[in-house]
């Protein structure tokens, strides 16, 4: 997009708390096209912040939360969700009156939680879960065009001024996302089947595979085909993120894997009396999602 085309910025100052894949992506993206005059940040560690600025992701990283977020009207928290409660303790009292508070955590209802009792009162706060990613983390793994053609979940609180709300929407779909609006709880139980249950499931695989190849391990990787090798990628996803996604939507995880345990079980029994037609309907039946992500190109 060359300068003179580019429309007029939709936020003076975003603030990023945590600049990692996800941060790195927004603020790259924002800047690309302009949809903020100024992007900040602020991270836990000087050597994340050191390779910030080394990279120059932001106009400036440093690890004071507080002071990041001054006179910021869009601040985004992209820590891990089991951080996203202190890191809007933290930052509470520097944040502008009419500033909008957001955070793009993988759970909602946990962070909701853990956000709400520390936002300001004048401060709108409006979560939203980007669901794009990669197996890769920190300031490097970030690139601008990891939102395109994706989804962004916003699961707007009650009460929320309307206008705040829209204002997020309008910033997500402009970092190329389509957006979406959905319940907290909604969007944990949707999520904790399409992503948590999948890593936890490779998480799983691997772990056993792992375990059983014992000095064989190098035939385990030397053969490892397609579908060994996908569920590697997946299990290759940052620990920390994972471990509070699962310790912070331990409910609707804990509901799914029960009704996975069971049809685990069903299949095993299939397998063992040679039901052949049980398995053939429900390879069959798989198939068709596969071609219906295709048809809605999210595969
Ligand atoms: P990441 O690459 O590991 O980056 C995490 C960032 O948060 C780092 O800058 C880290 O700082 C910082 N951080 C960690 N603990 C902190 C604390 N206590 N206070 C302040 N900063 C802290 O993670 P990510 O993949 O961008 O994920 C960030 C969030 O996005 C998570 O909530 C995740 O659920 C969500 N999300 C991830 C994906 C995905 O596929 N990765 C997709 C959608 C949503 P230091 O490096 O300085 O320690």
């Amino acid at each position: 997009m060359s300068d003179t085309a580019k429309p007029a910025p939709l936020f003076d100052k975003l603030a990023l708390i945590g600049i990692g894949l996800i941060g790195s992506s927004i603020a790259l993206r924002a800047r690309r096209d302009g949809l903020v005059r100024s992007v900040v940040a602020a991270t836990r560690s000087q050597k994340t912040a050191d390779t910030a600025n080394r990279i120059g992701v932001v106009d400036h990283c440093g690890t004071d939360l507080a002071a990041a977020v001054k006179d910021a009207d869009l601040v985004i928290i992209c820590t891990p969700v089991g951080a996203c409660g202190e890191a809007m303790k933290t930052i509470a009292p520097a944040m502008k009156p009419g500033a909008i508070v957001s955070e793009v955590g993988s759970v909602k209802q946990a962070v909701i939680r853990d956000m709400r009792p520390h936002v300001p009162a004048g401060v709108h706060f409006v979560p939203a879960h980007p669901i794009a990613g990669t197996e890769h983390s920190g300031p490097e793994a970030g690139f601008p065009t990891l939102f395109d053609g994706r989804w962004c979940i916003l699961t707007p609180l009650e009460g929320t001024d309307q206008g705040a709300v829209d204002r997020l929407a309008a910033f997500w779909t402009a970092c190329g996302s389509m957006v979406e609006f959905m319940a907290p709880d909604w969007h944990d139980m949707v999520l904790g089947i399409v992503s948590h249950l999948p890593h936890l499931i490779a998480y799983t695989i691997v772990g056993t595979a792992d375990d059983m190849a014992g000095e064989r391990r190098s035939e385990v990787i030397k053969f490892a085909a397609g579908g060994f090798r996908d569920f590697t990628r997946i299990a290759a996803s940052d620990p920390t993120m994972w471990r509070d996604v699962f310790l912070n939507n331990r409910e609707a995880v804990l509901e799914i894997l029960g009704r996975f345990q069971e049809d685990l079980f069903s299949l095993q029994r299939a397998i063992r009396w040679g039901e052949g037609d049980k398995l053939f309907e429900l390879f069959t039946r798989t198939r068709d999602i596969r071609r219906a992500l295709i048809d809605m190109k999210q595969a």
